[in-house]
């Protein structure tokens, strides 16, 4: 659609407070992307990776809205039950998915989960509980945050003031995240001098560990979904090493948590880091439902993209207004035009 015309759409559906995007692009359910939930003494210790937590207290607030407003909480099976029958009635729905396994989702996110009986799906990457999990994003931050000027692949960055070093760190996380595994096996010995004790270390004091997730996969308000074996960007892996990242974690979840693994999440999830070799690939191997990072929302015709379903992150920072859009559809519109589709 020409740029001209639809700023004029939008412009339209701003004036009138999103009355008919709502009707248009309001779509039947929303799913929400969490990360971690801590306290707000603890959130506070990331700077550029703040946005990965939201606090108890305001996880507690987004439920009591939807709560108020009449939405109802509905787990990503009961989404595609909706998904496969058609049969939506007059509700509108909302699912909370939490990615990655990290162990602050039952310590302070369960417990508010349970005060409201809301469902929620944690998406695992198998390297949380196996203790070989990489967490450049974390290190990445601490490097910055402790050098005045960083060399990466020959390029020196400046690291000084607070916005070189937010510069800095968002120009070297985009290219560590499109990695292939055996350059990024090389950036956490060589780079960031990572060893395997202090990475298992890491991993027992972030993650839910194999025992953890057992027990947690038999709570009623509990889905645990699969989020690959090493967390890539999956399009920057070849068709080979794509394939074992999905199917092999899919496989060791299922027979560790002696379950069906039916739900699945795209790592980090943009349009650029998961295409329709990855959708086919995850729609052959019998997944009911994957989920992007990429916003819009649920219709009563996705079950055409239930294997490509839109995400909208929820956090702190997450503004009043930012989120009425979500709800209105008109962050929907803003992003995918006229389709109800993600791609
Ligand atoms: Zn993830």
């Amino acid at each position: 659609m020409n740029s001209f015309i639809k700023n004029k759409i939008l412009g339209f559906f701003v004036k009138t407070n999103g009355f008919f995007s709502k009707l248009l692009f309001g779509g039947k359910a929303h799913i929400f992307m969490l990360h971690r939930v801590l306290p707000e003494k603890l959130r506070i210790k990331y700077d550029y990776n703040i946005d990965l937590a939201i606090t108890p207290e305001a996880l507690e607030s987004f439920i009591q809205y939807f709560q108020k407003k009449g939405f109802k909480f509905i787990s990503l099976d009961e989404l595609s039950e909706k998904l496969e029958s058609r049969k939506w009635g007059k509700d509108k729905y909302i699912c909370f998915t939490l990615d990655d396994g990290y162990r602050d989702n039952i310590t302070y996110g369960l417990p508010i989960f349970e005060k409201y009986q809301v469902p929620f799906t944690i998406y695992v990457t198998n390297c949380f509980p196996n203790g070989s999990a990489h967490f450049w994003w974390y290190w990445l931050e601490e490097k910055i945050k402790n050098e005045e000027e960083i060399t990466f692949r020959h390029v020196t960055y400046p690291s000084e003031s607070n916005e070189e070093k937010i510069n800095t760190y968002n120009a070297i996380r985009e290219e560590i995240k499109n990695c292939s595994p055996s350059e990024r096996e090389e950036l956490t010995t060589y780079f960031f001098q990572k060893t395997e004790e202090s990475i298992t270390k890491e991993c027992e004091d972030l993650a839910l560990n194999w025992e953890e997730l057992k027990t947690i996969s038999n709570h009623s308000l509990i889905t645990l979904g699969a989020h690959t074996s090493n967390h890539y960007s999956l399009v920057h892996l070849s068709d080979l090493e794509m394939q074992k990242e999905i199917e092999v974690g899919k496989i060791e979840l299922e027979k560790n948590l002696e379950k069906e693994i039916c739900h699945f999440a795209y790592p980090y999830g943009s349009l650029k880091d998961a295409n329709d070799r990855d959708f086919t690939f995850v729609k052959n191997l019998g997944f009911k439902t994957a989920t992007l990072n990429h916003p819009g929302n649920v219709y009563s015709s996705s079950l055409s993209n239930r294997l490509f379903l839109p995400r909208y992150a929820l956090g702190n920072n997450t503004s009043a207004k930012r989120f009425e859009n979500y709800l209105n559809g008109i962050q929907h519109f803003s992003t995918n035009g006229w389709s109800k589709k993600p791609v």
